[in-house]
């Protein structure tokens, strides 16, 4: 199994794991924050700047890397860890998720689903096996089975009869994985907020020798409390032998949730979107650096970070360079937004180790402002 987890301890208070994942481009302890490098970039930060914040593994996608540049170029490179000089470990996505959130025209079959390319409006068709041929050639250490992702909310009829499709087509992916020695991959459950549709898809799954298992469909416009009762009723369905994902969740206060419910790796564009925008993540809440209030703020972003960001430029500066469409500007915010997750997960694992991730997620509200009526979350 090119992929394996280990399994360090439970935390006393809430349940949380602390584990370590085994890649073929390293091992990372968890629960751990991937940084989404879209199209084989984590926008405006260099490899060497991820792993100076202590990336150690990060998400591309299939769908994008499958229109631009092609995969059969990536694979001719050596694959996408040659191809964008990273030697940490890589998970991609399935294009799944794209599929059903980008396109409006798709028509989903058995054998796949046919859509329109959101840039050139050419018809496609991606399927279980063109997924797996795609990321078999991408050369990604974690692979995802190529599942659909139903909009919230959605009927259970409908829900039920898409978790039996996605059911048969994880099997189809299992099959049509040609380096399964070489790269792990995930199974998706799906189901909603239901409880029974849930069940049924992680039984489906976990009877398939997947290397892990991913938790999908949350994170896509349900509320927050929807989000961890679905979680609470999933993750003990998971075999406790193999890691646990959460797709598509970066939300610092989702992060400390996800983990007292047993999820061991997070993805999201979050962090990294937002930073382009001029809003940073901080240890006392959300700050929005472009605001003219930071024109003449010489402190750093978070007077309780050391990153790179936060030791050697100003709020009034960098507030300065995002309003002047400055590249380093974003540079500055995304460094500083990625290592703040990344940090965060760190005093997690930390919290785990202690026993006391409770008492973390306390205080960690408490300070964030969580607790406020007028709290902005993300
Ligand atoms: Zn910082």
């Amino acid at each position: 199994m090119p992929i394996t987890y280990e399994h360090i301890k439970t935390c006393k208070q809430t349940g949380a794991r602390l584990g370590r994942v085994h890649t073929p481009h390293g091992s990372f302890e968890t629960p751990m924050f991937m940084p989404v490098g879209t199209l084989a970039t984590v926008k405006t930060m260099s490899p060497e700047e991820l792993e100076q914040m202590g990336a150690k593994i990060i998400l591309s996608n299939t769908y994008h890397l499958w229109l631009r540049p092609g995969e059969d170029i990536v694979r001719e490179a050596g694959g996408l860890h040659s191809f964008m000089n990273w030697d940490g470990a890589i998970l991609t996505d399935s294009g799944g998720f794209q599929v059903f959130s980008l396109s409006d025209l798709r028509d989903i079959e058995e054998s796949g689903v046919h859509f329109r390319n959101h840039i050139s409006g050419e018809k496609l068709f991606l399927s279980p096996e063109k997924a797996m041929h795609i990321q078999n050639a991408l050369g990604s250490d974690i692979m995802m089975a190529f599942d659909e992702c139903p909009p919230y909310p959605a009927t259970h009829e409908y829900m039920k009869a898409s978790v039996e499709r996605t059911s048969r087509w994880a099997e189809r992916c299992l099959e049509a994985h040609q380096r399964p020695s070489e790269q792990g991959l995930f199974g998706i459950v799906q189901g909603g907020e239901y409880e029974d549709l849930r069940r049924q898809s992680a039984k489906d799954l976990t009877s398939l020798d997947f290397s892990g298992y991913a938790v999908g469909g949350l994170s896509v416009g349900e509320p927050k409390d929807v989000m961890n009762k679905v979680l609470e009723f999933t993750t003990p369905l998971l075999p406790a032998n193999k890691p646990r994902y959460l797709m598509g969740v970066g939300s610092p206060d989702s992060l400390i949730d996800g983990a007292i419910r047993g999820i061991d790796m997070f993805d999201c564009v979050l962090p990294t979107r937002v930073a382009r925008n001029g809003t940073c993540m901080t240890s006392t809440g959300r700050l929005v650096v472009r605001n003219a209030k930071f024109a003449r703020d010489f402190r750093p972003i978070d007077e309780n970070c050391s990153c790179y960001t936060c030791r050697n430029y100003s709020r009034a500066y960098i507030r300065h360079l995002i309003k002047a469409n400055e590249t380093f500007g974003f540079r500055l915010t995304t460094y500083h937004n990625l290592y703040f997750l990344l940090e965060l997960m760190m005093q997690v694992r930390e919290s785990i180790k202690n026993d006391r991730l409770g008492d973390f997620r306390e205080e960690f509200f408490e300070k964030y402002g969580f607790n406020k009526p007028d709290a902005k979350n993300f």
